[in-house]
């Protein structure tokens, strides 16, 4: 199933085993190869970022992905879960255990969908400073549906605990640089 003209939809994308830096750079290739009647419009910069949850388990590495999609939203997230297994995922029941990848659908154009198995804007959205930080960096003025505006959500968060991670070959800004 389709939708007709393609809409946007937004990834969180999350890894904490193996490489995790290298997994969400490859998940960035897939989401843009794997997925059919989609494109990949869009790439956060990944960030560093203490784990959620149980706290005997390795720094995340975390980003954001946009996509222009025609897919319908179950059959998105059916193509981000065939991702994730590609990727060696493995579900053990764990709520935010360690994982090689993590795909979570956090927005589908302005749609509120609460389905077995889906529910969108993704529920942890607000809450998150990880998702709502590299979110901005896609989507400044955007509305998340039922929830509010997103520059108003990132005010709660100083971003502290999130290191960006210089892209190799990424000149680092310094104060004499910027002169
Ligand atoms: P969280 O969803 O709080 O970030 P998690 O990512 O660790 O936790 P998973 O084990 O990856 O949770 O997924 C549990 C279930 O969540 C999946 O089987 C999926 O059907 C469901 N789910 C509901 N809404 C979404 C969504 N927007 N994106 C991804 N999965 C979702
Ligand atoms: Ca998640
Ligand atoms: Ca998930």
């Amino acid at each position: 199933m389709t939708v007709a003209s393609g809409v946007q939809a937004y990834v969180g994308i999350g890894a904490n085993l193996g490489d995790p830096e290298a997994q969400v750079r490859e998940s960035f290739s897939r989401l843009a190869c794997e997925l059919p009647q989609t494109r990949l419009t869009g790439r956060s910069r990944l960030f560093r970022n203490p784990p959620m949850g149980p706290q005997d388990q390795p720094d995340y590495v975390n980003a954001v992905a946009r996509l222009h999609t025609r897919l319908e939203p179950l059959a998105l997230l059916e193509g981000l879960q065939a991702i994730e297994c590609a990727c060696g995922r493995e579900r053990d029941g764990t709520r935010w255990g360690p994982r090689l990848l993590d795909l979570d659908l956090l927005l589908f154009a302005d749609q509120v969908l609460d389905l077995p198995g889906l529910q969108v804007p993704h529920p942890g959205i607000a809450e998150r400073d990880f998702v709502i930080l590299p979110l901005l960096e896609l989507a400044s003025g955007l509305q998340v549906p039922g929830v509010g505006a997103l520059e108003q959500l990132a005010e709660r968060f100083d971003g502290a605990s999130l290191v960006p991670i210089v892209e190799p070959g990424e000149a680092v800004a310094t104060a004499e640089g910027r002169g």
